[in-house]
């Protein structure tokens, strides 16, 4: 009985803040093996959706039927932030001030958080690591930009932000954000969900083509912080249009 009193106490509180705040403490879901269906509706009826819904993330982006370039355009630089770590959970929250625009509409940076493995594929295979930089227009209206990393030499954002983290929650850091991106912005364009419970939909997803490269030991860090796998299973594309660079 105490466990599902707690359950809807958590449940109210997303219902409060939606969206954003479902790593809050109380998190009372799992990442799974990043295969399994992870069934997250029977944990709470405010998880629905996770299982319900027709437009879910993350896919696999070979599915992709059109191609055309997406105007995206970054306003990214040395954004100050501050580390938010928990279970299964490694981010930063930015200060107002950067962004991006995509199809004439602005998004604000809110934070970036990261995935091992990444989560959205192409052709079945995942990057070992990707970045989520979670956006909102003014209006509460989610874009994410997904930036995958491939292992490689370093990436010197990354080492900073990973020292960052270990240094623990709460810990403020300057990222420079546009370092964490590839030189090149060709993205992967569908409407999809946030990856986490409550998988609201109505995201709208670009995922950036091009890898960029990070070390073996920036990339265990990351995986170390979050405590392993951190993928949610591949959902079905169904009829979406997902957009893939020409
Ligand atoms: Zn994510």
């Amino acid at each position: 009985m105490m466990t599902k009193l707690l359950g809807a106490a958590a449940a109210c509180a997303m219902i409060a803040t939606p969206a954003l705040a479902q790593e809050k403490p109380g998190k009372d879901w799992n990442f799974g093996d990043g295969v399994t269906d992870e069934r997250w509706s029977l944990i709470s009826t405010e998880y629905g959706m996770c299982d319900a819904g027709l437009m879910q993330s993350p896919i696999d982006l070979a599915t992709a039927k059109a191609r055309g370039n997406v105007e995206l355009d970054v306003n990214f630089g040395d954004a100050p932030g501050t580390v938010a770590l928990g279970e299964e959970k490694v981010q930063v929250d930015f200060a107002p001030g950067y962004g991006m625009n995509s199809g004439g509409k602005d998004f604000n940076l809110i934070q970036v958080h990261f995935h091992t493995p990444a989560e959205h594929a192409i052709d079945g295979e995942r990057q070992p690591l990707v970045a989520h930089f979670v956006h909102a227009t003014d209006e509460g209206e989610l874009g994410v930009l997904g930036v995958l990393y491939e292992v490689g030499d370093g990436n010197d954002a990354l080492d900073t932000l990973v020292a960052a983290v270990n240094m623990g929650d709460g810990t403020s850091v300057t990222v420079d954000t546009e370092g964490m991106l590839p030189d090149d912005l060709d993205v992967y364009r569908y409407m999809g969900s946030l990856t986490t419970p409550p998988c609201s939909e109505g995201v709208n997803w670009h995922v950036v083509a091009e890898p960029v490269e990070a070390s073996a030991e920036q990339i265990a860090a990351i995986r170390a912080a979050l405590g392993g796998d951190t993928a949610r299973s591949i959902q079905p594309t169904g009829n979406r249009l997902v957009v893939a660079p020409e």
